[in-house]
């Protein structure tokens, strides 16, 4: 490069020279640098334009146009530089189209939107699942195609974390679980997968176990009723009977007491009772159930707190929420030692509205939070056989929460105490009406 320049150099003042040289021939030394001068800018001109040319006609040749010199160096560079930029489109397009065809031969479905979800791309299965049209609805809004006001919330949430499931716009008999992800410029890529199957098997499940409890329920009741009135005249009995007598009837209690659950378990989990349209006054739901749970407590005197500082109505089913409330208490009466302090607030930040059931009693080894609301997990079965307890309550309070789009929190610690905290979303907040405020007040 240092050469062509020196070379160049030497090939213009030589040039120069000559022509100042030719003038002082002819006496005017001066109008022969200005011709000499004159000459160069105007091949210098020439080979600007034929750049021009060859830069805004690219497809025109291939070939750089050909010179010698200084600017056949830079013609030479540009036309290598050309060359490298068209291997690396190609590269990339041939990735682009490898990426696109293994997406395409997945079974979920995958869809790219921009941030206000303008849909950009789709494959296959998309087009399956979805409905999309592949020739009319790019461009399109995907809340148009998606009309699902679960999924524009999801959508808008921006928290991914769990997955939304759906039944497909197009095909209601598909179930779909819908998982976002960001990237790039705040795009969505979405999947799509079909877990029909899995619905399906999930729907049996809840069937079964709610039409075998409901089954079970008549003759358990009969039995049950047989034992009180045999208990109530046990005196009438031959005495090694009297203690048969009554495990039978506490453990058939016991077992009514795990149908009720079982049913109302498989209730809350098909959504059968509305969670949308109700409002629920927490604040007299919690008076309601402190006075069960003291009542509950009896001899063991518990010293119960209600701490109540917002009295705005919770949109959500009010027996949904009496259930996960008092499974709550009652918990906490059952596993905290007689005398200790049980604490209710109600109370409401930024973030949503919490109820908190906080108690001084055994705690539990925090190994075991994790997995407490699974169906029937004890932390220590040894110390909780004499509860009473079916094992579904904090499953119960779990379902309930998912149907009213909160979540359930567990501090606790062996020893000291347990703190059971149900947190909803703001928008689940509803002023009262101003005559039930004025009540209130
Ligand atoms: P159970 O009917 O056995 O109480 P739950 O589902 O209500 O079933 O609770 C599951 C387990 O969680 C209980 O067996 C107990 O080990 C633990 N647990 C729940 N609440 C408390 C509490 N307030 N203090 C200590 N342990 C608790």
């Amino acid at each position: 490069m240092q050469d062509n320049w020196s070379r160049y150099l030497r090939m213009i003042i030589g040039g120069l020279a000559g022509t100042t040289l030719v003038g002082l021939y002819f006496g005017e030394p001066l109008y022969g640098l200005v011709v000499g001068l004159t000459i160069y800018l105007w091949l210098t001109l020439i080979q600007a334009r034929r750049l021009h040319h060859w830069l805004t006609h690219p497809s025109a040749t291939d070939e750089a146009p050909k010179s010698v010199g200084f600017w056949g160096s830079i013609f030479d560079n540009l036309h290598k530089l050309h060359q490298n930029h068209l291997r690396t489109q190609d590269r990339l397009r041939a990735q682009i189209n490898r990426v696109q065809e293994s997406t395409n031969a997945m079974r979920d479905g995958v869809i790219m939107t921009d941030s206000r979800g303008t849909m950009e791309w789709w494959n296959g299965s998309a087009e399956y699942l979805l409905g999309f049209r592949r020739n009319t609805d790019r461009g399109q809004y995907i809340h148009n195609l998606i009309r699902n006001p679960a999924f524009k919330s999801y959508f808008d949430s921006r928290d991914y974390r769990e997955p939304l499931e759906i039944h497909s716009p197009a095909r209601p008999h598909i179930h779909l679980q819908i998982q976002i992800s960001l990237f790039g410029d705040d795009d969505r890529l979405i999947v799509a997968k079909d877990v029909t199957r899995l619905y399906q098997l999930e729907q049996m499940r809840r069937d079964f176990v709610g039409n075998v409890s409901h089954e079970m329920r008549t003759p358990l009741t009969v039995i049950s009723g047989y034992l009180e009135t045999l208990v109530d005249h046990s005196d009438e009995l031959p005495p090694k009977w009297r203690r048969a007598i009554r495990t039978m009837a506490v453990q058939s209690s016991r077992m009514e007491a795990l149908i009720t659950d079982l049913i109302l378990l498989s209730r809350i989990e098909t959504g059968e009772q509305t969670v949308h349209d109700s409002l629920t006054d927490v604040d007299r739901l919690i008076q309601q159930i402190c006075q069960d749970a003291r009542a509950l407590s009896g001899d063991k005197q518990h010293e119960f707190t209600v701490n109540v500082t917002d009295h705005r109505l919770l949109k959500g089913d009010e027996s949904q929420l009496r259930s996960a409330f008092s499974n709550l208490v009652f918990n906490a009466v059952k596993y905290t030692p007689a005398g200790g302090h049980i604490t209710i607030s109600w109370t409401t930040n930024r973030e949503g509205a919490h109820l908190s059931v906080k108690d001084t009693g055994i705690g539990i080894d925090p190994v075991h939070i994790p997995r407490l609301t699974e169906r029937f997990y004890r932390a220590d079965p040894s110390r909780h056989k004499d509860t009473g307890g079916t094992g579904l309550g904090l499953a119960i309070v779990k379902h309930v929460l998912l149907n009213h789009d909160g979540n359930l929190e567990i501090r606790s610690q062996i020893g000291d105490g347990s703190e059971f905290i149900c947190h909803f979303p703001r928008e689940r907040l509803v002023e009262r009406a101003p005559e039930a405020t004025a009540d209130k007040r």
